[in-house]
């Protein structure tokens, strides 16, 4: 079994663990819905992006043709 040759110190522990800490992103309000969306990126809640409709939400799809069928 592999076995470390050297101690790691607490300082280059510590030293190598300073990369990572997680970023919280930065989100930014939709302009059409008012949510809080990823920057550049189609807004999850209303399927928007730069003001026109982009992916058609599940909402908006009409399911009631299978019943009938
Ligand atoms: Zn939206």
């Amino acid at each position: 079994m592999a076995v470390p040759q050297n101690k790691v110190t607490k300082s280059r522990r510590n030293m190598r663990r300073s990369h990572d800490s997680l970023v919280a992103d930065n989100p930014n309000e939709c302009p059409s819905c008012g949510e809080l969306k990823r920057p550049h990126h189609v807004c999850p809640s209303c399927g928007h992006y730069a003001d026109r409709e982009v992916v058609a939400m599940a909402d908006e799809v009409d399911f009631d043709d299978e019943d009938a069928a």
